[in-house]
């Protein structure tokens, strides 16, 4: 069985760790690999982070538009290996072929935004703040840069920080999640062909002791972490601690309001894509559905058919719509919480247990599930699930809704099915979520935009992607110069 390796300064290496675990199908259950995880990971995160610092002090002195030279490189290689991606994050993380390749689309996304880094790096500057006084504002690298990722977006997920973290000038160590570890494998196999200088983009693997490593290295000065909101708390805390700049992208429980004049067959098809898309494995997932006014019957009654009729299989499997969860433990956890919405007082609407795809018996596989009358004083109603599970909830006015969303402890998304304008513009000035939608199942920001968590779906300030991104990887500096007229010699 193939043991991954670390890309550390330009070459392929062995980790000095020798306990692994294993790489599993979620589908089939097939091992398709082992990568190292243990104490000895923080040796291989120090080579890293050391070969990172030797290789940065040069990779800034180059000129921005020499260093976007390798990303437009990237984005073609990435798009010719679109298809052999795509089939390695399926294979590993579950989701559909169709959605696989729609992350690595918005991967390709962030390597084009970070190509204009020429012009986004362009700074401030003020002439004759006093009489012969001027100031202006440089943007320098910050140095050596991390990023820890989640599971559920392998190839995507990385994308949001890198491109932009080497455009400004920093190196990069990315630590992909163990359970998802041979889509970065890959792109790590092409990142090696685009001409980057040795130590610039490195690879470590591993768990929570390569993180630590990371969090404790004193050449890391930045961390980019997406995951749970328990872990993202630990690693901002321990990086500022640390003196690292941190941003924590954490986890979510996003509701979506629909109001009686929203268009039904339309809200209907994209709120089941939300919840039911990547096996709401998505911190961006529908998960409590908001239903308000007297129509509550006719959209519960559309949501049910849209769920039902939804294929699920393995994602490699033409027609199918949805993959299994990570794994047993995350399946068995999803389970385990939709009993407990049951025992609270809900409905089980559609009973999406005990799923057996014929020929992936074995797999990880929840088919949509549907509670409804979920009580609002429960605990189903505030938790993550990371399933595909809808919750469907009856609240008499738009307000009552805005009261119930902004008393959440997440923010990462909020969305709103209507077709009146008023109650949009309401809905968006007072609810309090960083990404949010109108008519939009999947309020996921393009790359020119923060990727805007709030509350505990988000510790730090800059987010991920765009001009946020440029500014998390640069460090200002702002000069003051004095040049008199009357110092100047007549030549
Ligand atoms: P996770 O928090 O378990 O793991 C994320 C990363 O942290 C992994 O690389 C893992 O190795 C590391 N890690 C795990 N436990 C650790 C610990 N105790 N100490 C140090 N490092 C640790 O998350 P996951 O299960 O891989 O991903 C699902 C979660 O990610 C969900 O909560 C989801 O909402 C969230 N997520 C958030 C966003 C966002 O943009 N806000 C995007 C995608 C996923």
């Amino acid at each position: 069985m193939e043991v991954l390796q670390n890309y550390i300064n330009g070459r392929w290496q062995a980790s000095r760790e020798k306990q692994t675990i294993d790489i599993i199908n979620p589908a089939t259950q097939v091992c398709m690999g082992q990568v190292p995880c243990g104490n000895d990971t923080a040796i291989d995160v120090a080579e890293a982070a050391e070969a990172a610092a030797r290789a940065q002090r040069e990779w800034a002195e180059m000129p921005v538009m020499q260093r976007v030279q390798p990303l437009y490189r990237l984005k073609i290689l990435l798009e010719t290996h679109l298809e052999d991606l795509a089939e390695t994050i399926t294979r590993e993380c579950g989701k559909t072929k169709a959605e696989s390749i729609g992350e690595l689309q918005r991967a390709i996304e962030n390597v084009e935004t970070a190509c204009a880094s020429p012009m986004l790096l362009q700074s401030e500057f003020s002439e004759n703040i006093t009489r012969g006084i001027d100031e202006f504002m440089i943007r320098q690298p910050v140095g050596v840069c991390a990023c820890i990722v989640p599971f559920n977006f392998p190839g995507m997920i990385p994308f949001w920080f890198l491109p932009y973290a080497i455009a400004c000038g920093n190196s990069f160590i990315i630590k992909p999640s163990e359970k998802v570890p041979l889509t970065m494998q890959k792109v790590m196999g092409l990142i090696d062909q685009v001409g980057l200088p040795p130590g610039v983009v490195n690879l470590v693997h591993g768990d929570r002791a390569s993180v630590d490593a990371l969090l404790e290295h004193p050449e890391v000065k930045a961390i980019s972490f997406v995951g749970s909101t328990s872990v993202a708390r630990y690693i901002y805390a321990k990086g500022a601690q640390n003196g690292k700049r941190v941003q924590a992208q954490g986890g979510a429980k996003n509701p979506v309001v629909i109001l009686p004049d929203a268009d039904l067959e339309t809200s209907s098809r994209i709120i089941t894509d939300s919840v039911y898309g990547c096996a709401g494995q998505r911190c961006l997932a529908a998960s409590n559905i908001l239903l308000i006014g007297d129509e509550q019957g006719r959209v519960k009654d559309a949501l049910y058919e849209a769920a039902k009729s939804r294929k699920t299989g393995y994602g490699l499997v033409d027609g199918v719509e949805m993959g299994p969860v990570i794994s047993t433990e995350s399946k068995a956890r999803i389970e385990r919480l939709i009993d407990l919405g049951v025992h609270e007082g809900a409905k089980l609407l559609l009973d999406g247990r005990k799923a057996s795809v014929e020929g992936f018996e074995t797999g990880n596989f929840i088919r949509p599930t549907i509670l409804e009358n979920v009580p609002l004083s429960g605990e189903i109603i505030r938790t993550e699930l990371f399933g595909p599970v809808m919750s469907l909830v009856n609240l008499p006015t738009v307000d009552a809704a805005l009261e119930f969303i902004n008393g959440n402890l997440y923010g990462n998304m909020a969305c709103l099915f209507t077709s009146s304008g008023a109650n949009a513009r309401k809905f968006r000035n007072e609810v309090k979520a960083g990404n949010v939608g109108i008519n939009i199942g999947v309020a996921a920001p393009m790359a020119q935009f923060p990727f805007s968590g709030w509350n505990d779906s988000f510790f730090g300030d800059l987010h991920g992607q765009g001009r946020h991104a440029i500014e998390f990887f640069t460090q200002t500096k702002v000069v003051i110069e004095r040049w008199p007229k009357e110092w100047s010699r007549k030549f």
